[in-house]
Order: structure tokens, then sequence, then C-alpha cells
């Protein structure tokens, strides 16, 4: 194998959602950007929106080179579809399992490339989650391995002080609450209900995994958060405290490229959101996703719509794989909504992919409904936009009590409990399972979150004023002698 003196960064993100190859693949790019050299490895499907990403971000400098390395995921090994190598991909939920499977295959497939036909060593490994498997890697190439998991580090904190002190096994129901006060004076309130799958019985589905994920955790060297210093109030450093570990805060990995977007390269489902925003007042629309996969079930929906259709603001609203919806509730989309962009309509309604980072940049967003997902809300935070929150499962109740009670730049819509049923892609035209028969906020408590969000008085100025010197401090954090700038140099010059 060839050496070279530029610090060589492998990264391999879980390949399970786009919501990890995104913050990864823009990670390799600040990395590059800071003079390393990057290989990501990823599954072919996911690579091509990796090297999207690459393709669009600053060139690096002194000649440093992202590679996107592609490496066949075994989908039909594991008794898959060809092509299956995202879980929004899955024919089923009930597929999940397989999807496992594969990616067990597929590690051994990395491992070999690594190992074997790599034309460079790396000089450090950084592993997405789920994948226990790039710890033995890293440690037969004999260089530390660190784990990005695309959450924030107050999360992973309240996360880790659940593990060692385990608050919720002191309640005697799932409903009560209890407290996680892992970053006095700030408190975190949860109920059994809302912690994240780590927490999952180990008897349960994935029980098991869930254990190994922990135990790579604990045997990892060190933790690359998507954050930045000045945000989470001191969770970084606690975080390693509690750990034991490095902790390196490097984000927000989005303002790695301007979030304008090239008019040429764009689809007809961004040219028409941006086109649509381009007509409106400033800081006048609410902006409405719940992240790469996130569907309501329908009765959640039609409260969520009837409130978006009857709040004043104009709405650009993403909706996922609407093809799981009813008849009922699609024929009232097509009624109440606008699915074409027509100039001032009230309600655009998306249900492709949103140029997510662009939107949020655009001068009319006035605020963001968002699921809550580690990548909008730090998205959301590099923008300056206030939120309303409405977490939907994983850590995302810790990130609302985030943005709600220690940021001030939230209203909570106030759902108390995850959706119980995770809907997957029915691609192949299969069936879909949904648990949820009832709403448990309705449109009179969502329609007051929005009034709340874009609030002109005083408390929602409060917020917006929070917001904007959250946006300067992102930003000044990855300027150079920023604190991620910093970061990103001293975990390069480590490997120097
Ligand atoms: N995203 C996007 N367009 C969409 C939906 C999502 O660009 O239509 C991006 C968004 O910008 C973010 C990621 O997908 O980077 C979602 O990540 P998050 O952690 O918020 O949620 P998840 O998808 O993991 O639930």
């Amino acid at each position: 194998m060839e050496r070279d003196t530029k610090p060589h960064f492998v990264l391999i993100p879980f390949t399970g959602t786009i919501s990890h190859v995104i913050p990864m693949t823009d990670l390799g790019c600040l990395l590059a950007s800071h003079g390393a050299e990057v290989t990501i490895i990823t599954t072919p499907v996911n690579a091509a929106i990796a090297r999207s990403r690459v393709d669009r971000a600053p060139a690096a400098p002194h000649g440093a080179a992202i590679t996107v390395t592609a490496i066949p995921f075994p989908a039909s090994d594991a008794g898959l579809p060809e092509g299956c190598e995202r879980m929004d991909l899955l024919p089923s939920q009930a597929d999940v399992s397989l999807f496992f499977v594969a990616s067990r295959g597929f590690g051994e497939a990395v491992a070999q490339y690594c190992l074997h036909e790599a034309p460079r060593r790396p000089s450090c490994v950084i592993s997405g989650t789920c994948q226990t498997w790039t710890l033995g890697l890293a440690r037969e190439l004999g260089v530390p391995c660190y784990v990005f998991h695309g959450f924030g580090a107050f999360a992973l904190l309240c996360i880790e002080h659940l593990f060692k002190h385990r608050p919720h096994e002191a309640v005697a129901s799932p409903d009560e609450p209890f407290d996680v006060p892992a970053l006095p004076p700030f408190g975190c309130r949860l109920t059994r209900r809302q912690l994240p799958p780590h927490f999952m019985p180990p008897t349960s589905v994935g029980g098991k995994a869930l254990q190994g994920m922990r135990e790579f955790d604990v045997a990892a060297d060190g933790f690359v958060v998507n954050t930045f210093e000045e945000l989470e109030r001191g969770s970084t450093a606690r975080l390693a405290e509690a750990t034991g570990k490095k902790v390196i805060a490097v984000g927000s990995v989005s303002l790695c490229r301007a979030p304008s977007l090239d008019p040429q390269s764009m689809s007809s489902d961004a040219s028409r959101c941006m086109a649509w925003l381009d007509a409106k007042q400033p800081k006048s629309v609410v902006y409405v996703s719940f992240g790469s996969g996130g569907r309501l079930p329908p009765v959640h929906l039609m409260q969520l719509g009837m409130a978006l259709v009857s709040c004043p603001a104009p709405v650009l609203w993403i909706i996922k794989g609407a093809d799981y919806l009813p008849d009922d509730v699609r024929e009232w989309l097509r009624e109440n909504t606008d699915a074409d962009g027509v100039a001032g309509s009230k309600c655009l309604v998306v249900r492709g992919w949103a140029p997510q980072v662009a939107i949020l940049a655009h001068p009319a967003i006035g605020g963001f409904m968002t699921h809550c997902g580690w990548g909008s809300t730090l998205e959301a935070v590099a923008a300056g936009v206030p939120m309303a929150t409405w977490p939907f499962f994983a850590e995302q109740f810790i990130n609302e009590q985030l943005i709600v009670d220690v940021l001030g730049i939230g209203v909570s819509v106030g759902v108390t409990k995850p959706i119980e049923t995770v809907l997957t892609a029915s691609n192949a035209g299969g069936s879909e399972v949904e648990a949820e028969v009832e709403a448990e906020v309705g449109m009179e408590k969502v329609k007051k979150a929005l009034e709340m969000l874009m609030d002109q008085g005083p408390k929602g100025e409060e917020r917006r004023k929070k917001a904007h010197e959250l946006k300067l401090k992102a930003k000044g954090a990855l300027e150079k002698g920023g604190s991620s700038y910093n970061n990103l140099e001293k975990l390069i010059q480590s490997f120097v």
C-alpha cells in the first residue's frame, strides 16, 4: 500500500437511512476541506447520493480528495429484492431483520476491500451507528474507530445517563415521567414510552443487536458528533467525562456547502418548492417536514392537515410516500391543498424529496414544524429558523426538550406518545400495517402551536432572536478559529 503524509479517513455511514449517509458525506467534505484524504464506503444506491453531494462541495485544498467507493450490498443473498440497500426501500417492515442479515454480508465485503484491495490504508475509521463490525475491522487495521451516531451530544449524554443510572427502571408505568439529570441545571423529563430503542427489553426483537451496539459504543475510541460546542450547553464536555472518550464536535456539517441550488440540477419537486417560496413574503411560510421517511398515520395526518389549511400562514408541506394514505385522505389533500406550485396558493404539498437545507435557508421561511430528527434540528439551527416540535420516536423526545426548554427556539405541539408503528415504504405494492387509531394531538392543539410559532409578539420575537444568534454561532464554529474548525484540525493533526 502506498504511503502518504495526509491522514486518510475511511467513513462508513450506516447504510439503512439516507439521513445517515447525508451527514457523514458532509463530514467527509469537511475533513477534505481541511486537507485530509477521505474515502466514503457505502452501497451503490447510497454511493450515488454521496457522489452528488461531494460534487457540490467546494474543491478541497492541497489536492486532498474524497473518493466514494461502492461495495455491493448482498440484498438477494439475504432473500431481499435486488437494490434493497436501505430500510426505506424494503418491501415491508417485516424485512428489517433480513436487511441486517444483508448488512453483515456487506460488512464482510467492506472488510475484504479495506484489508486486501484498497489502494491506501486508513489512519482512522469513522463508523456510522449500527455497523458494529467496523470495530473489528479497525482493530485489524490497527487504527482507531470513532462512531458517528447522527444524534446530538445532549441526546447522547442523556442516553449515557440512562444506561448508567437507569431512572426508567424506578417508575411503575410506561407513562410515568422520570428525570434524566444529565446536564444540570437543564432538566430532561421522559417517560418509558419516549425512550430511544436502546432501552427496549433485551428479550424483544432486535434486543440482542441493541446490546451489541452498546458494546460497540463502549469499546470504540470516541465519538464524532454533528454539533458545535456552543450549541448544547456543555453536553460535549460532559459526554467526554461520562464516557471517558474523546468527543469531537464537528458541525453543523450541512454548512459544508452553500445552501443555494444550481437551477440546472434541481428536480421538478425542488424547482416547484423554490419557485413557490420566491413569491412569498420574508419569514411568512411554515415549512412542515418529518425527515427522510417519517410518515404520520392517516388519523394524525388529517388533524395536521386541517390545522395547516386553516392557519393564516402559507405552508410548504412535505409528505413522504403519500401512497400509503387511504383514498379519502388523498381526496381531502387533492381538494384542500396545491400539488402544482400555483403562485399564491396557500398550502403546497410536495410528495417527493425536498431540498431541505435550501428551503430552510430561503428568506420566506418563518418556522419549521419538525419531528426533531437531529439532522433536521441542526439544519434549522444553522438556518436560524424556530421550530414547532412533533417528535415521532428514537431520541426525538430528548431533542424536543433541547429545542424548546434548553435553547428556547421552539414550541411543542404537545405529543407525549411515540408513533407506535413505523410505516415502511410499500415499493413492491405490499400492504401497510398501521396501529394508530386515534390522534393524540387534535387540530386545535396543532393550530395553537402554529400560531405560537409564527407569533409576531414578544415571545415569538424572542424565539426568533435566539434562533438568529445560534445561526451566527453555527456559522462561526466552522470558520477559521471556530470551535468545530479547530476540532477538525485537531482530529486531523492527531494522525499526522
Ligand atoms: N431531507 C431532505 N429532504 C427531504 C427529507 C429529508 O433533504 O425531503 C434531509 C434533511 O435535510 C436531513 C435528513 O434528510 O438532512 C433527515 O434527517 P433527520 O435526522 O432530521 O431525520 P430522519 O430522516 O433520520 O428521521
